[in-house]
């Protein structure tokens, strides 16, 4: 395409998922001209790809959602506890067209490339079908669990029966009735997927190389009255949520250490939360549950006696017991149904950690012990998390900075928002960021709340380019480490430090420290004049 065809742009959003919806809604309200690409034929992101069966939110409903326009909130009703990605993504599509967001939307196109030129401070962002569109800013609202990971299994290509991976899920409604199907990983999607697939196939036979913990989610209707009593208070409890570690309101904190507790209160307490269902509520229930291994140890035992209490052959019970991590430190699974799925006459556990895959046969799998023949195989494997997306793009500036070369030993960010050396970029909840370790969708407002603020600061004082300064970078990314080590989070071979892409480099990239935490530093940063951002004209 020829220089002259190049539109031009204030800003190039990337990605229609919640934060690229957002973004352009902000965006466009400062008064930029905006252009926003996006891969898919629709908005939603991770809730547009994840059409798996089984597929729902592990935050609650009244939590998960957009807090910008009481009006939305007010109007909007979501029918279940947690809601399910149907109604999630039939919620996007809302917000879209309620905002008139679709117009400067282009979507189906993947971006190849951008890159800066310094001198006409300018981003040019390249699709892979050659497109070229210039703008001052470049929004990276890419996601964190969006480049899936499909493991390079020998023998994938020459599988005769159907495979797919969760997070590209075909959007016609797949039949397992009557087939032999095999899936591998029991991550959290796994762990909603497999109650489902159980109920239509002849038999599921799940290839599990790591036990993790699970927990019921009680999900069911979302009560008319606690529907109205949340909804009368939601400004107040939006407000709430800032001050919380993971951004969700409603859940009282904990006031003493697991330790501190006798045995018989911890087992009353956590029975009660059991109950209770949800995950944040159970990591509620004492204040050191992931910052002591004898406390957390508790907690963890409790689960394991669960699923001892629920999975009737001893056997597959032992093996679904989680022993390589203390629970919370990798994300906990939220299921309906999970563990009691072992107790059916088809279904079947197969441990792939002593006996690990070897290869997808054309009629099936094989382990280095057996071979297993199947109709349909699914990829439950997990994503090249929090970089993948990013990386997946030729990131360079006309200075010679390249995102690969740069985040080569990990990534490496400023508040997890910018990156010294790409200036006028914006990612959305990137690594360094309590993104993923938060309600998401908070965390995308505060970030892109944050970002708008910044250049409508910038355009008021005519200061054209913002850039993170390499030692505010370099301490952001200790601080980071350094509130991570201070917990348990780094004992767990998790998507948190890169461990599931063999030879990615292993560091912490979320940033635990809590939103409450993070907020306060953002403002602080504010306040400071930008502090640890170099602005010039
Ligand atoms: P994941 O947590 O990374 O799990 C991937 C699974 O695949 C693991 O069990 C992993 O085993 C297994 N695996 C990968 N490569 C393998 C191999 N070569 N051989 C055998 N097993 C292999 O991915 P996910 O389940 O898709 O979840 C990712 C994240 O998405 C979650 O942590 C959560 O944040 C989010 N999520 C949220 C929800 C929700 O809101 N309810 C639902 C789904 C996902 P190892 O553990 O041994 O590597």
């Amino acid at each position: 395409m020829s220089d002259q065809s190049t539109e031009t742009f204030d800003a190039v959003v990337i990605g229609a998922g919640f934060a690229g919806l957002y973004s352009l809604y902000r965006l466009r309200n400062l008064g930029l001209s905006v252009k926003v690409f996006e891969a898919g034929d629709g908005v939603g992101g991770t809730w547009y790809w994840n059409r798996y069966p089984g597929a729902r939110c592990d935050v609650e409903s009244m939590e998960y959602s957009y807090s910008f326009d009481p009006e939305l909130e007010q109007e909007w009703v979501w029918p279940d506890k947690y809601s399910k990605q149907s109604d999630i993504l039939r919620y996007a599509n809302h917000v879209a067209e309620r905002y008139d967001l679709l117009k400067d939307i282009q979507f189906e196109t993947r971006i190849k490339s951008a890159f800066y030129d310094r001198d006409a401070n300018t981003w040019t962002i390249e699709t892979t079908e050659g497109q070229k569109v210039r703008a001052q800013y470049c929004i990276m609202a890419v996601g964190n669990l969006s480049t899936p990971r499909v493991p390079d299994f020998k023998g994938v290509d020459r599988f005769k029966g159907d495979w797919y991976h969760s997070g590209l899920w075909p959007k016609e409604e797949v039949d397992f009735s009557g087939k032999r199907v095999g899936i591998i990983g029991t991550g959290s999607t796994a762990i909603q997927i497999i109650p489902h697939v159980a109920q239509q196939a002849k038999h599921l036979t799940i290839f599990q190389r790591t036990a993790n913990y699970s927990l019921p989610a009680r999900n069911g209707p979302l009560p008319e009255d606690v529907r109205a009593a949340h909804k009368k208070k939601y400004r107040e409890l939006r407000e709430q949520a800032y001050f919380t570690p993971f951004g969700i309101a409603g859940y009282p904190p904990p006031e003493k250490g697991a330790i501190e507790a006798t045995p018989e209160e911890r087992e009353a307490k956590y029975h009660e939360k059991w109950a209770e269902g949800g995950t944040i509520s159970y990591l509620f229930s004492y204040t050191d549950l992931l910052l002591s291994e004898e406390s957390n140890k508790t907690a963890s035992d409790f689960v394991r006696e669960r699923i001892r209490d629920i999975v009737k052959d001893p056997a597959t019970a032992e093996l679904l017991c989680p022993n390589d991590h203390p629970i919370g430190t990798k994300r906990i699974c939220l299921d309906s149904g999970y563990y009691e799925t072992f107790n059916r006459d088809n279904v079947s556990l197969v441990d792939v950690r002593s006996a690990p895959i070897e290869e997808i046969t054309p009629n099936g799998l094989r382990t280095t012990k057996e071979e297993f023949e199947l109709d349909s195989l699914i990829f439950a494997t997990g994503f090249d998390a929090m970089t993948g997306a990013i990386l997946e793009m030729d990131v360079r500036t006309s200075d010679g900075a390249d995102m690969k070369e740069r985040w080569k030993d990990g990534p490496k960010t400023y508040l997890g928002i910018m990156v010294s050396g790409f200036p006028n970029m914006f990612v959305i909840t990137g690594p360094g960021s309590p993104g993923v370790k938060s309600q998401m969708i908070l965390s995308i407002e505060q970030h892109t709340d944050w970002i708008t603020d910044c250049i409508e600061n910038m355009r008021a004082k005519g200061i054209n380019r913002a850039e993170a300064e390499a030692d505010a970078e370099v301490k952001w990314v200790e601080h980071v480490n350094e509130v991570a080590n201070s917990t348990l989070y780094p004992q767990a071979n998790s998507w948190y430090v890169g461990a599931n892409i063999p030879g990615k480099p292993r560091i912490f990239m979320p940033y635990v420290g809590g939103v409450e935490a993070y907020k306060k530093i953002c403002d602080e940063v504010v306040e400071k004049g930008y502090e640890g951002i170099s602005l010039s004209p």
